[in-house]
């Protein structure tokens, strides 16, 4: 039976495709994995990773498909991935999901979905994202904004801005993603995988919709 879920989190940089992942993540009891986050994990390590990439991330570019694809099969790879998985970030281009499909389990439901919202929503939510660099909790100060200043919540380190973004590196990102990721909206529609979800709405109420298209 198809019972392994593997669930891919599509949409625009600024989405809210972090955040939903992290809620479907505890909902479900599956690991999130977002490559945006090991990717910086390993730059703010200076791991050789996260030198190669440092400044393909700042630039707004992508990283090639060969260190992604790396970085993806050791991490699917682990014990905690075997009754399912999120991805938040990865595939990001139709290479990608090609080189995804060869990896992924045959035993397993493919859930992709879409979170869309508007290019000049997405630039207003970057630029009040803070996150805690401890925890990884994301924030917006002017949508959801931390209850102490501009520190996290749950352990008070004083939020930081991603280096990415910048407004000019936003715009560089989003036309990254028209360019390299929208193509996989109409892979996966073909497959009859998609599902397309109204992304404006609160958070709570955006996670209740997900919610809805995994029963
Ligand atoms: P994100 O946090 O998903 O917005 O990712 C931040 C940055 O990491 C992107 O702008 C890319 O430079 C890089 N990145 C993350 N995931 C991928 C991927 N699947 N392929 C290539 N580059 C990626």
């Amino acid at each position: 039976m198809n019972s392994i879920p593997v669930i891919i989190f599509l949409g625009a940089p600024g989405a809210g495709k972090g955040t939903q992942a992290a809620y479907l993540s505890k909902l479900k009891s599956i690991p999130k994995i977002s490559t945006g986050d090991m990717l910086r994990s390993a730059v703010q390590e200076d791991s050789p990773l996260g030198r190669k990439v440092q400044e393909i991330m700042k630039g707004g570019g992508l990283v090639d498909d060969q260190t992604m694809l790396n970085l993806i099969l050791e991490r699917i790879k682990k014990p905690d991935c075997k009754g399912g998985f999120i991805l938040d970030g990865y595939p990001r281009n139709l290479k990608q999901a090609a080189q995804l499909e060869e990896m992924l389990p045959k035993d397993m439901r493919l859930i992709v979905i879409n979170i869309q919202v508007s290019e000049e929503e997405v630039v207003k939510r970057i630029a009040g994202r803070r996150s805690c660099p401890k925890c990884g909790s994301v924030y917006n100060i002017y949508f959801h904004p931390p209850k102490d200043d501009e520190k996290c919540d749950l352990d008070g380190t004083p939020l930081v801005r991603r280096a990415d973004d910048s407004e000019d590196v936003v715009r560089k990102r989003i036309s990254t993603y028209k360019k390299e990721t929208l193509p996989l909206i109409d892979f996966y529609k073909k497959k009859g995988v998609l599902t397309a979800i109204n992304g404006i709405h609160q958070e709570n109420v955006v996670a209740d919709k997900i919610e809805e298209v995994m029963n």
